[in-house]
């Protein structure tokens, strides 16, 4: 009696959610609907992802001393991020996909932060580079100094430091990429983590 009850609500569920009167007059909700629900994206979208984890291109801008200490120092011989193949650094922001923001944002500098986070294509992300970019740093009390990039775009990863070790710059590209890989785990480990070299 009572599985027999559970089967009248399932089909009930079933046909309010795929009947067409559902969807009032507009066969083409229900078409939308229908092709959603034979059509699964979501193994497209994690091949996508891994291209995309594996060949970031960072939008190539340095507000201050970070772009050269720890950006900049990341790209040398020494560090040398290509061996993670993020080296190609864009100078138009319609072909990056990170944005990195290294140094000091002043206010000044604030509107065409805000331009070249919306030139940017989907999917994009940001990354905060240094005390500066994170909060104002030892700016953070003066007048001309925005406390944080977060309050401008949204940030995916933070790099502490003052300035901060280029070997926390590559560490911060490999936390983007388990995040657009959506590996949990390696974030989890990586919680409270600060490379200090
Ligand atoms: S965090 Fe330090 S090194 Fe980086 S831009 Fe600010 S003052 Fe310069």
């Amino acid at each position: 009696m009572e599985v027999n009850k559970g089967k009248t609500q399932i089909e009930a569920v079933q046909k309010d959610i795929w009947a067409p009167e559902y969807f009032g007059d507009n066969p083409d909700l229900y078409n939308v609907h229908e092709v959603k629900r034979l059509v699964h994206l979501a193994p497209v979208e994690k091949v996508l992802n891994m291209a995309r984890a594996h060949s970031i291109w960072p939008l190539g801008f340095g507000l201050a001393c970070c772009a050269i200490e720890g950006l900049m120092a990341a790209q040398g011989p020494r560090y040398d991020l290509s061996r993670f193949g993020y080296e190609v650094l864009r100078n138009t922001a319609r072909q990056a996909d990170v944005m990195l923001v290294a140094g000091t944002v002043t206010t000044k500098a604030a509107d065409f932060v805000v331009r070249l986070w919306e030139q940017m294509s989907e999917p994009k992300w940001c990354m905060a580079i240094g005390g500066c970019a994170i909060s104002g740093g030892p700016f953070v009390d003066s007048y001309h100094v925005v406390p944080g990039v977060n309050k401008l775009v949204p940030v995916d990863v933070y790099v502490p430091g003052c300035p901060p070790r280029p070997d926390a710059v590559l560490d911060a590209f490999l936390m983007l990429r388990a995040k657009i890989l959506d590996k949990r785990e390696y974030l989890q480990r990586s919680k409270g983590k600060v490379v200090t070299g």
